[in-house]
């Protein structure tokens, strides 16, 4: 098997001119210009370390106005299959991994269960999935991890996972050590934001949120194109913003925040209150089709408490573009009923948003929908991919 070619060391426009065909896939080199503000000797200069390393590809295929006297436009390519990366979603009770290309698109996926979650045990379970994902891809060179909670994505380090029941574990470095390939750890949220930043409506935008809904309320804010991640490690808790100082019970102590309204264990204690007990999620969206009242009414408030979290993020940051998904907005495998899961809360998340979301801020666009578990393993992969194009070639 041939030698990986050594990494160049590539200048920040070279950086800049990775990230951007990673993004796009393929450019003319008249795009690229224009795309990153560079001249056309800087993109040269940008391109040239990058074709003799294999990651980019040039051709003269395209016929284009560009090209002087009619000549065809060189378009530079990005080689996706260069270097591929796993990424992993670790939740208490399974892990979810995908192999993916430089554009993130998924080459093979595998779920296991897992056993023991403790913090050795699970870092050689997670181990054991990246070579069955690698096996005989000696392309593969990095790995995404996604987690639940608390995490330090520059260090690696997980500080609190409440679902894993984990206190500063070094996962990242963990990982790195027991497979050889470069490791970021990411928290689950921020790296489905990061996926829709290189891959999804995040494209090209400044400003975006991003809010899970499930059994708690999760949310990650993209602002001035940074992924934000909070002084503390804690941002964009829109989970926590009050919608009725009378409501129910948060487990944060106080009463009546987004979480206790809208978190799926809430929609479904409600519900076992008004005496439906032993539902899911989706039974509850059945039950407010066929115009149950409680079922409705359950619904209509965590919608509303949804629309004012989310009026509250744009009022702050007037974010372009928010994405709500999440197991409560619909999470099944099938297609066909993930279309019909979200229906119920939509109009209600809208109506409350547009009446608390302040004069332009009304102008962010809403997205609902439904999220599979490869998503989040996508995220994650996403993550690797951007922790790759922004080191390569850095010392
Ligand atoms: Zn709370």
């Amino acid at each position: 098997m041939p030698a990986r070619p050594q990494a160049p060391t590539l200048s920040p426009a070279g950086t800049r001119v990775l990230q951007q065909l990673v993004m796009t896939g393929d450019a003319s080199r008249t795009a690229l210009a224009t795309d990153t503000g560079l001249t056309p000797g800087a993109i040269t200069r940008a391109v040239r370390p990058l074709l003799e390393a294999g990651l980019l590809d040039e051709t003269g295929g395209r016929a284009s106005t560009e090209g002087a006297l009619g000549r065809p436009a060189t378009v530079v390519t990005v080689r996706t299959e260069a270097h591929l990366v796993i990424g992993i979603k670790v939740t208490a009770d399974q892990m979810f991994g995908v192999l993916c290309d430089l554009r993130c698109r998924v080459l093979d996926e595998l779920t296991v269960p897992v056993g023991d979650h403790g913090p050795e045990a699970l870092v050689s379970q997670v181990a054991d999935l990246v070579e069955r994902l690698r096996s005989g891809r000696p392309e593969v060179g990095s790995v995404g991890l996604a987690v639940s909670g608390d995490v330090d994505a520059a260090s690696g380090h997980v500080a609190y996972s409440p679902f894993l029941g984990w206190r500063d574990v070094p996962l990242g470095q963990e990982v790195a050590r027991r497979t050889g390939l470069a490791t970021t750890v990411e928290n689950d949220v921020r790296a489905l934001l990061t996926g829709e930043r290189w891959y999804g409506v995040g494209r090209g935008l400044s400003s975006l949120a991003l809010v899970t809904v499930g059994t708690g309320i999760g949310c990650a804010l993209l602002v001035n194109g940074q992924v934000v991640h909070g002084s503390f490690g804690v941002a964009g808790e829109v989970g926590h913003v009050l919608v009725d100082p009378e409501g129910p019970l948060c487990h944060c102590g106080n009463r009546g925040c987004v979480e206790a309204i809208a978190g799926s264990a809430s929609i479904l204690e409600r519900m076992a209150q008004a005496g439906f007990a032993g539902l899911g999620i989706g039974d509850v969206a059945e039950l407010a089709r066929s115009g149950q009242p409680d079922a409705v009414r359950v619904l209509a408030e965590a919608g509303s408490a949804v629309g004012t979290g989310i009026a509250t993020i744009a009022n702050l940051l007037g974010a372009q573009h928010i994405v709500i998904t999440g197991e409560a907005i619909g999470s099944s495998p099938e297609p066909a009923d993930d279309e019909r899961d979200y229906d119920v809360m939509d109009p209600h998340v809208r109506a409350a948003f547009e009446q608390r979301a302040f004069g332009s801020a009304a102008r962010s666009a809403i997205e609902l929908r439904p999220l599979r578990f490869v998503d989040w393993a996508r995220g994650a992969a996403a993550c690797a991919v951007e922790d790759f194009v922004t080191h390569y070639g850095r010392s």
